[in-house]
């Protein structure tokens, strides 16, 4: 399952960043793009197993998808790829180059506040 590698690997990366400043992180959030799209709920799923026995257990996960984008090759214009329509929505042309998906990115770690 796609979810359990990527979980684990973020689950590492939290765990480096947590040991650097000595708080135990409670909120995370990624982005991925639509190649790569994760689902939501088998994410934090997977989040909740590779976190167990780790100071990430009982973190939140929010996932931010990032539209797939595209570049007309007649009117150059870059627009929000919509697999419904398939078309340029400037020129209504059908030729067009798909901008590089965004890659899975860690963005945020919120990390529990000790005054709190
Ligand atoms: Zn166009």
């Amino acid at each position: 399952m796609h979810e359990t590698a990527v979980a684990q690997s973020i689950i590492e990366t939290i765990l480096v960043e947590a040991d650097k400043i000595g708080k135990k992180p409670i909120w995370a959030r990624i982005s991925c793009g639509q190649f790569n799209a994760l689902n939501d709920e088998a994410m934090q799923f997977a989040l909740d197993v590779a976190s167990q026995d780790t100071p990430c257990k009982g973190i939140v996960l929010e996932i931010r998808h990032i539209p797939l984008r595209a570049s007309c090759k007649r009117c150059q214009n870059e627009f929000e790829f919509d697999i419904y329509s398939g078309t340029c929505p400037a020129c209504g042309s059908s030729e067009f180059d798909f901008v590089p998906d965004a890659p899975l990115l860690l963005e945020e770690i919120e990390f529990e506040d000790e005054d709190t």
